[in-house]
């Protein structure tokens, strides 16, 4: 039983069924729902997708690339890291790729290996039961199941259900996305830094980007709706350069949204019995490395592997937190660095902790 059909949980679901397990997910939101704007596939996760045998649908369906390219406050390029090739010399390093798309790949996938998927549903209770779980779900039945995963995202539930605390970090920062056409010179991640935000543009496919605007030394607020293009624009005015096209492109864009920038990470064991954390539940990093759904994908696969490997779920499980964690705490407490160095406006301090921590998840999971 896997609670959350996103990034990781479907992930989790192809691999697991692939290895012989019979799996059910139980997914709160409805088969329809809208999963977001797009995202930036990195490396590892290309790598992770290639050994799920889905790059290819992945990269026919987005916007392949090599590089992010960093322009200082004056508008002035400061740098270009071009990030390793994990997937072949002469394949896309990262690719950008609509939300929506990623999840119908993984969902059709799941249901292909047999993953059955129930939307509209969620945990309520669980207890070890001997060498079992037993789930009580919102519908009102119960199952009795050998391994239960929490893929529910940083606010998970079978977080708290399973007695794992973990507060999360809000470091002042709220962060915009808006959906627009692709401008034909962003052929890479684009990264602007501001007097006090940062600004950036991410290709989705050969017609579509998106753009995102971090927000420094805010505290958490909502703005009404109608509020939110004028604001954008606003705040990416004082930007100079090739931003003033964005700004209008965003302006312009009625997917505009505005969201906190949160982090969460487990302290000690993500696994209580044959139950386990996994994904953004057990470890949320900032977006600032693009790399949180890299790190999902990459659990899923692994979580399935170190089950093959060993005789109990819970020996498995063992295996599966101390492959893990160290390589997900990097990630999160760089991203968190990252943050920091943002808020004290030290962009080309950034730049290279950016590249060296990519450089270091270009090492297999
Ligand atoms: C602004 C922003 C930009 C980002 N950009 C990138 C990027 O470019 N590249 C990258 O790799 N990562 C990026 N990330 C991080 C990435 O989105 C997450 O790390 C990734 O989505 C985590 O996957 P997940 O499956 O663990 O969680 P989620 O994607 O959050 O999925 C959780 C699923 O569980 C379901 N669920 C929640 N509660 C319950 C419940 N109680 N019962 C049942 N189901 C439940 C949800 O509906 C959802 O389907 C970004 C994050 C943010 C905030």
């Amino acid at each position: 039983m896997i609670v959350g059909a996103g990034v990781a949980g479907l992930t989790a679901g192809i691999a697991l069924a692939r290895g012989g397990w019979q799996v059910e997910i139980a997914e709160i939101g409805p088969p329809e729902a809208d999963t977001g704007w797009g995202l930036c596939l990195t490396g590892p996760s290309l790598r992770a997708l290639a050994e799920l045998g889905l790059v290819d649908a992945c990269l026919a369906e987005g916007y392949g690339m090599r590089t992010i390219t960093h322009v200082d406050v004056d508008g002035e390029p400061a740098g270009e890291v071009e990030l390793p090739r994990l997937i072949g010399a002469r394949r896309p390093a990262m690719a950008g790729i609509a939300r929506p798309v990623l999840h119908r790949i993984l969902h059709t996938e799941a249901e292909r290996c047999g993953v059955v998927v129930r939307h509209g549903m969620s945990l309520v209770a669980v207890d070890q039961d001997g060498e079992l779980v037993r789930v009580a779900l919102s519908d009102g039945t119960v199952r009795r199941v050998a391994l239960l995963v929490g893929a529910d995202g940083i606010r998970s539930s079978t977080r708290g259900l399973l007695g794992f605390a973990t507060p999360l970090g809000f470091h002042g920062q709220m962060v915009w996305r808006a959906l627009v056409p692709r401008p034909p010179w962003a052929t890479g991640i684009q990264q602007f830094a501001g007097k006090t935000d940062t600004a950036g543009l991410v290709p989705l496919t050969d017609r579509q980007a998106y753009v995102f605007l971090t927000e420094n030394g805010v505290e958490r607020s909502v703005l009404p709706d109608a509020d939110l293009a004028p604001c954008l624009r606003q705040l990416l005015e004082p930007f100079p350069g090739r931003v003033a096209e964005i700004r209008s492109l965003a302006s312009e864009s009625e997917s505009v949204v505005r969201r906190p920038v949160l982090t969460a990470l487990l302290e000690g064991d993500w696994h209580r019995g044959a139950s386990v954390v996994i994904g953004d539940a057990a470890h949320a990093p900032a977006p600032q490395m693009a790399s949180g759904a890299a790190l999902a994908i990459e659990d899923g696969l692994v979580l399935a592997r170190e089950l093959g490997r060993h005789e109990s779920v819970g020996a498995g499980l063992r295996a599966f937190v101390s492959r893990r964690t160290q390589r997900c705490r990097t990630l999160v407490e760089t991203s968190v660095a990252i943050v920091g160095l943002e808020q004290a406006r030290r962009h080309h301090e950034a730049y290279g902790l950016v590249d060296s921590c990519h450089r270091l998840m270009a090492e297999p999971a």
